[in-house]
């Protein structure tokens, strides 16, 4: 059986426009069809507009909004990203708002160990073979001996299959001290085959969360999310 969930995506039902349909009617001129004649054209609602790309954005939706970031560079590269996930999901935020609507996936670690140890094969496939996979490191909260090499095996795939990966953590990942998804297979693995990114230097947006403790992230206590499973309008 096929595990694809479609969310379909409505409009909002306080709208004054579109009384929640997320759609309204315009008269438009239509020479392609009618010259010189205005015709009454159904369009999507601002607020349906909106909804649409919230669902895409999924968890980076309530993110900062930035006016550029160095990441949009690195789309179709593997990178290992280091900066805190505040941070980060703005980044992020902007470069699937600044990029062709590229189906993605993004996978907490923890999740990842859950899905790997699930029989859920076909939701296992569709992560492996995702164009493009975001893997947020350090936010399970105990020693698990399988997680690194679960890591390892989703990377290697879908470099073998020249898929991208971008991978995030917060912490000195290759200090390897109290960092359960550590291993030195993964640490050389990083260093040899992904582009090392760090997202601290830019002191203007970091400055917010630098002295507050990193915190896993929010809305990361469900299931494996496959946000991308939506039929989007264009
Ligand atoms: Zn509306």
């Amino acid at each position: 059986m096929k595990s694809t969930n479609y969310n379909f995506v409505n409009g909002d039902p306080n709208c004054k426009k579109c009384k929640g349909t997320g759609y309204v009617h315009k008269l438009e001129k239509r020479p392609d069809l009618y010259k010189d004649v205005e015709i009454t054209v159904c369009k999507r609602c601002d607020c349906l507009i909106k909804n649409e790309q919230d669902a895409y954005l999924g968890i980076v939706a309530g993110a900062k909004d930035l006016k550029s970031s160095k990441l949009i560079d690195y789309l179709g590269k593997n990178i290992f990203i280091t900066g805190t996930n505040e941070v980060f999901n703005s980044h992020l935020k902007y470069c699937l708002l600044n990029s062709k609507r590229i189906r993605y996936q993004i996978v907490l670690d923890n999740n990842l160990i859950d899905l790997w140890f699930s029989d859920d094969v076909e939701k296992q496939k569709e992560l492996v073979s995702c164009p493009f996979v975001i893997l947020k490191l350090g936010n399970l909260g105990y020693p698990n001996q399988a997680l690194p090499g679960k890591i390892f095996e989703l990377l290697n795939e879908r470099t073998v299959t020249g898929k991208f990966t971008w991978v995030q953590t917060y912490r000195d990942f290759h200090s390897g001290q109290n960092i359960h998804e550590y291993s030195s297979e993964l640490d050389t693995m990083f260093t040899n085959k992904f582009i090392k990114v760090s997202l601290g230097a830019d002191k203007k947006q970091t400055k917010a969360s630098s002295n507050s403790p990193q915190k896993p992230d929010q809305g990361s206590a469900g299931k494996l999310r496959n946000i991308n499973d939506r039929i989007l309008g264009s």
